[in-house]
């Protein structure tokens, strides 16, 4: 018996000196935060106030207010090398709720990119990734969900943590940005945005990481991925050639820290009301060039939620129209007014996009021989066919494509 007791205690001491260590890899992990939150952003012109320079942008103009940004809250799929340092930004803007899905762990190779460090070699990414954030900016909520969004299980969390994870009161996240880096998720993200009405933004760079692209998606109103299958910007890539073993895509901390600066500028103006969001923004290293492109959903999508998204936005189109004509605006004003309201609820200019095309189904083909960085589904295909992607610039993507490979 008393043998027994003392090898309980034994065990017991192993285990305490066991979780001690533990306990303390933790926290050396965990940078201790340098200041107590804040509950109001100040303009204060202090040195100790770490919005201050943020807050200046409402002074110098460009923002009507700063601090709207506490009540929006930022879905990211993929804590790589573009949405690792797209959390940065937002966190250090002091963005309301961040909520990271990624499945990975940091490894030494990611060490050629910004954000994660060697120690946190081993660590999921979105753990590591939260430590991290909370500790530059204790004032922003982070949730972390190591999981994969093409499995059932992470499909579901995904789509749960986009329709009730806004801010303030837990309806849709006010927008989601995808930064990954395969085919599925972003499939997977198209689909669920478009199902959920979610106005979000794509980014890409590609295999030989000198060029990248940011893509505006904002259902019924832009190409989903049933429409037009994801645009990678680098000529005869194929991904699945490239997780073979021993072979990996290229990437640079340059590139891939331009295309978050310019997903996270975007994300700005679309959560602030500042300026104007391009439809779709390239990037090439190559020649500094910055094509800008606007892209039309295909009318006759095979994804019934994209089509649905389509009327709805022809809707509120005719209602704006509607009320716009001074004949028309006494019989319906009440639902004009709010058409319009919903509409511009981002206070953001876009391109004309020809909600009346949409509405009358007519299709402005892209002409024979549309070819892009992924084959779609033969049945997508076939119903795509007529019109596969509609541009208002007149390029068909194989243009656009070739254009950006003459770079
Ligand atoms: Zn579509």
């Amino acid at each position: 018996m008393a043998t027994t007791d003392a090898n309980n205690v034994e065990q017991l001491r192993a285990r305490v000196a066991e979780l001690e260590s533990e306990l303390a890899e933790l926290r050396q992990a965990q940078p201790a935060s340098a200041r107590q939150r804040i509950d109001r952003m100040s303009a204060e012109v202090v040195d100790s106030n770490p919005y201050s320079r943020l807050m200046a942008l409402q002074r110098m103009g460009v923002v009507q207010n700063y601090e709207r940004i506490r009540e929006q809250a930022v879905l990211i799929v993929g804590v790589g090398g573009v949405g690792s340092v797209t959390a940065e930004m937002l966190t250090r803007c002091g963005v309301g709720r961040l909520i990271l899905f990624d499945y990975d762990k940091v490894e030494m190779a990611n060490m050629n990119r910004l954000f994660f460090q060697p120690h946190q070699a081993g660590l999921s990414k979105v753990e590591a990734a939260k430590r991290t954030l909370l500790g530059i900016n204790p004032d922003v909520q982070i949730e972390a969900h190591s999981c994969n969004v093409t499995t059932m299980e992470g499909y579901e969390l995904l789509r749960s943590r986009a329709a009730e994870g806004g801010l303030p009161d837990g309806g849709p996240v006010q927008t989601l940005l995808a930064c990954v880096d395969n085919y599925e998720a972003r499939v997977a993200v198209s689909a669920m945005c478009t199902e959920l009405g979610l106005t979000w933004l794509e980014s890409g760079v590609s295999e030989d990481a000198v060029s990248g692209h940011v893509q505006l998606m904002r259902p019924g109103r832009t190409p989903c991925f049933a429409c037009l299958p994801p645009l990678v910007v680098a000529e005869g890539g194929d991904e699945r050639t490239l997780k073979r073993e021993g072979v990996c895509a290229a990437s640079l901390p340059t590139t891939m820290g331009i295309v978050a600066g310019l997903l996270v500028q975007a994300t700005l103006k679309l959560l602030l009301g500042f300026g104007r969001v391009s439809p779709y923004l390239g990037y090439s290293a190559m020649t500094d060039f910055f094509p800008v492109e606007s892209l039309k959903p295909n009318p006759d999508c095979a994804e019934p939620a994209c089509q649905r998204r389509q009327r709805e936005a022809a809707k509120a189109d005719a209602a704006a129209a509607a009320a716009a004509t001074p004949d028309s605006a006494e019989q319906d004003s009440s639902a004009a007014a709010a058409a319009v309201h919903s509409e511009n609820d981002w206070c953001i200019e876009l391109v004309e996009e020809g909600g009346d095309e949409a509405a009358a189904g007519r299709s402005v083909g892209a002409g024979g021989g549309v070819r892009t960085a992924y084959s779609v589904p033969a049945a997508a295909a076939d119903a795509a066919a007529p019109a596969a992607a509609v541009q208002d610039s007149g390029l068909s993507l194989e243009d656009l494509r070739a254009q950006m490979g003459r770079l």
